[in-house]
């Protein structure tokens, strides 16, 4: 049994005051809850204020990015180890904002993956396809791709800290989710490609969340497919009262 999981990618949004209102509310309602791992993903500089009110609770705290070395001249970059240090326990990699308008590779972010692993972090992968690879009928061939170039080959205790997202990229911030069928078609597959190049336990073990316009009103339907294991919610995630009843819909 897979517990769901379910995170908040607040992406470049909110302000210190308003962020740590939002998780007020969160750590208020849901900050106890046992039945499912919530994670909250702030910006960089409001990680720290978010932290402090999280404190005690068992919501985690989780970055949108990192780089993959633990110091040095690399301007403008945040290492795992500052995340670490910052009280973080999860981080998103391979986002398709970040894939798409900073230009990150599938190598990159292998190797944020990797950084990110060791020390100590556990990685949220994002992988999924743009509208026009669907239309082509490349769906699986871009997502196998994805998870074989960006996916290292980790011990499966490593593997252990990693969970998948399968994001759309059609899907994302457009209103336009993908239907619970074609979620659970594309999660179906990716667990089979877990079973044939990391094994059956890790693929029965590791979570696989969908991304991509999740609201109150369709994540009871997107969250009761057999290989949907959670949600990662952007917009959503910004109202204390959608992403609780987001959050209330995976409790089992
Ligand atoms: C995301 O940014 O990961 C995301 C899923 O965004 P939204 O829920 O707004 O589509």
């Amino acid at each position: 049994m897979r517990k769901k999981l379910v995170a908040g990618n607040w992406k470049m949004n909110t302000t210190r005051q308003t962020a740590t209102t939002l998780v007020r509310e969160l750590v208020a309602e849901i900050g106890q809850e046992t039945r499912l791992d919530v994670v909250v993903c702030p910006p960089f500089p409001y990680l720290l204020p978010v932290r402090e009110v999280l404190a005690g609770s068992r919501i985690a705290l989780g970055a949108q990015n990192v780089f993959p070395e633990a110091k040095g001249a690399f301007t403008g970059e945040v290492s795992p180890v500052m995340l670490t240090d910052c009280g973080c326990q999860w981080v998103i990699v391979g986002h398709s904002e970040r894939r798409r308008v900073l230009g990150e590779s599938n190598e990159f972010i292998r190797r944020k993956l990797i950084a990110a692993v060791q020390h100590g972090l556990q990685v949220i992968l994002c992988i999924g396809e743009t509208k026009e690879e669907r239309q082509a009928g490349q769906t699986f061939a871009v997502v196998s791709a994805q998870l074989q170039e960006s996916l290292p080959a980790l011990s499966s205790a490593q593997l252990a800290a990693v969970v998948i997202a399968y994001e759309p990229v059609w899907a994302i911030g457009t209103g336009i989710n993908a239907t619970p069928e074609q979620a659970q078609e594309v999660h179906s597959y990716i667990r089979d490609w877990l079973a044939r190049h990391c094994g059956s336990e890790i693929s029965q073990t590791l979570r696989i969340l969908y991304g991509g316009s999740v609201t109150p009103a369709n994540a009871p339907s997107l969250l009761s497919q057999s290989d949907i294991d959670g949600v990662l919610v952007g917009g959503a995630s910004l109202q204390a009262r959608d992403f609780l009843a987001i959050a209330r819909a995976a409790i089992p």
